[in-house]
């Protein structure tokens, strides 16, 4: 069915916005020298996008979903110009799935290329063979990591809209928000250490 071999040609990372969790933005912090600030951040409005069903944060008694920022050409921000991402091995889990996407089917996690990704991407080679096996087993392991994160989020997410603080602009309150959920985050952390679960 395929091989994929990423070209750094970086088509998803400028066609695409980038979703992000209270540990994604954890790892970013941990492992690079980068401090997460609001500017880093952008919202999107929930309802603008009606098919996509994944945790939301409110400013201003508005439903955004909370994702990276990107430059003036739509790239994003962490997009070197060589094409290669400047964080690569702390990357958000979203992006280290791409071009394949996966899905729950009851117990089990089945990984399959992404239709929207043919064409579009060139490091995708279709020879008519499965997704090697490698690929699937490291795919699944993350993306059970990442049906736990986005939980954990879902439920970080809650708290701040329950908070009196969600009221206000993200431009009043996105220093207040950052530390808010990166609290969170730490905490988190260590409860995926310890069920062995955290991807730096
Ligand atoms: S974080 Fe890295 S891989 Fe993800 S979109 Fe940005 S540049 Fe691309």
């Amino acid at each position: 069915m395929v091989i994929f071999r990423c070209l750094l040609r970086g088509h998803c990372c400028k066609k695409y916005w980038i979703p992000v969790t209270h540990l994604d933005l954890l790892r970013i912090e941990l492992y690079t020298s980068i401090k997460i600030y609001p500017k880093m951040l952008n919202l999107y409005e929930v309802s603008l996008y009606e098919d996509l069903s994944y945790p939301h944060v409110v400013f201003g008694g508005e439903k955004y979903f909370l994702a990276l920022n990107s430059k003036e050409d739509g790239s994003c921000l962490f997009l070197s110009p060589n094409g290669r991402c400047s964080i690569h091995p702390y990357k958000p889990l979203v992006c280290r799935f791409y071009p394949f996407v996966y899905s729950e089917k009851e117990d089990n996690i089945e990984i399959e290329l992404n239709d929207n990704a043919i064409g579009e991407c060139p490091g995708i080679i279709l020879n008519g063979r499965p997704i090697p096996e490698d690929v699937k087993k490291s795919l699944s392991i993350l993306a059970r990591a990442r049906i736990l994160e986005l939980k954990m989020w879902d439920d970080v997410a809650m708290q701040w809209n329950a908070s009196s603080y969600s009221k206000k602009n993200f431009d009043d309150v996105g220093s207040i928000f950052i530390d808010f959920i990166m609290k969170f985050a730490r905490e988190d952390m260590k409860k995926l250490r310890e069920m062995k679960l955290w991807i730096p």
